[in-house]
């Protein structure tokens, strides 16, 4: 789950982290009042969307010549005019896809004056099995860039979780980082803030691009993107109270009221699956034989016939779905469920595309038996390689 800058920094600003005072609005009528809270003279005036690259970004109501979705402003009333054109606007950066966002939200921050930008962020290092650091002097920009060309410039500080942070590796991101003085200083109460924040809130990423030096020597967290593990947030009401669901794909909300695992792809096949290991062979196998997922939904080991049936709604409501491979090994699931969970998704909102159905494992023969009495137009499949061709020969007509 990923939240709003404004909301990431409100998070660290709890655990101590420096960050600048700030008020985020909805409407162009509140941005004077917000900017008035501020100390000024400079004020930012920043897009919430949960994408990156805003600064860079274009509105696309706006023309080529427009600034982007971060911009400075020197008085209150340039922070309003910037506001009357950002609002309700679609903001489209290297991360959104050509479709952009809609910018429901701004954030007017008090500027700082910046002497560097710095990259700075929490991750968990699978390589070594411990949360990392990764630094470079190489702030503000895109880090995928710096690490393909100039790789020597970004150092990674895995973190032992039995110590936490400790002096010694404040001191390595210190000298990555070359600071020195009040950034130095900074530095000893910072990072053990961010690995904190990151460890108690069961976070899966936490940015900070760039982490600025400002022209008076002191640390400052300029932008912050977080994610949360998904499967950790049972136990953080409060994260779970910043989710904005006007940001998510409205298929992946109901998917997760349902408990579903659901990934949405490019391609034009809808797989409905048990086990992501099945989803993984399923998804090999179309491209074998030539075409993309486009997305796929995982009904986990227990579903009952309710959860099947929300499962396949959310696959066939994908416009680029022309075809529909439902792929199940009925272990702990039971194949006669899912037969009646898609045959009563399919009655109830239609079957536009062709569906290929291949059912294994316990109840095997029951599940056959209702789809093939529903008279509905399933072509059943013997195994996951005659399944594939299938779906892949009905699409191609
Ligand atoms: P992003 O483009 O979505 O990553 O948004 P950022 O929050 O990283 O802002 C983009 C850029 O705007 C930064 O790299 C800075 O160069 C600039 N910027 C943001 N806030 C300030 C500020 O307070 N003062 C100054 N001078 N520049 C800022
Ligand atoms: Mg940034």
């Amino acid at each position: 789950m990923n939240i709003h800058e404004y909301q990431a920094k409100a998070l660290l600003k709890g655990y101590g982290a420096p960050v600048a005072e700030g008020v985020a609005i909805l409407k162009v009528e509140e941005a004077e009042a917000a900017a008035k809270k501020l100390p000024g003279p400079l004020y930012v005036v920043k897009s919430q969307i949960h994408a990156g690259g805003r600064g860079k970004g274009k509105f696309k109501e706006l023309g080529p010549d427009a600034k982007g979705g971060v911009r400075l402003a020197k008085s209150i009333d340039e922070v309003v005019s910037h506001a009357k054109e950002m609002l309700g606007n679609t903001l489209v950066t290297a991360q959104t896809g050509e479709a952009g966002k809609q910018v429901n939200r701004l954030y007017i921050e008090d500027g700082a004056d910046i002497e560097r930008e710095l990259y700075c962020s929490l991750l968990v290092d699978r390589s070594v099995g411990r949360v990392a650091f990764v630094v470079s002097t190489e702030g503000g920009m895109d880090i995928e860039a710096v690490a393909h060309d100039t790789p020597e410039k970004i150092h990674t500080i895995a973190i032992d979780p039995a110590t936490g942070v400790t002096a010694a590796d404040i001191a390595k991101i210190v000298s990555a980082l070359a600071l020195e003085g009040a950034a130095a200083e900074d530095a000893k109460s910072l990072f053990p803030i961010l690995y904190k924040a990151f460890d108690e809130k069961d976070m899966s990423l936490l940015e900070i691009n760039p982490l600025i030096v400002m022209k008076n020597g002191h640390l400052r967290v300029l932008d912050a993107k977080v994610s949360f593990d998904g499967n950790a947030l049972f136990r953080h009401d409060d994260v779970k109270a910043l989710r904005d669901e006007t940001e998510e794909d409205a298929k992946e909300i109901e998917a997760s009221k349902w408990d579903l695992a659901y990934v949405a792809l490019d391609g034009n096949i809808g797989c409905m699956v048990n086990g992501a290991g099945l989803a993984m062979a399923t998804m090999d196998i179309i491209k074998l034989y030539g075409k993309e997922p486009a997305n796929f939904c995982d009904v986990g080991g227990g579903a009952g016939k309710e959860k099947v049936a929300a499962a396949f709604k959310i696959i066939t409501a994908d416009p680029k779905v022309e075809g529909i491979l439902v792929n199940i090994f009925g272990g702990i699931m039971k194949c006669d469920v899912i037969a009646e969970g898609v045959v009563a998704a399919v009655q109830e909102v239609g079957l536009k595309v062709p569906l290929v159905v291949r059912l294994e494992g316990t109840n095997v023969e029951l599940g056959k038996k209702i789809l093939n009495e529903s008279g509905l137009a399933i072509t059943a499949a013997d195994d996951l390689d005659d399944a594939a061709k299938k779906i892949v020969a009905a699409i191609n007509g």
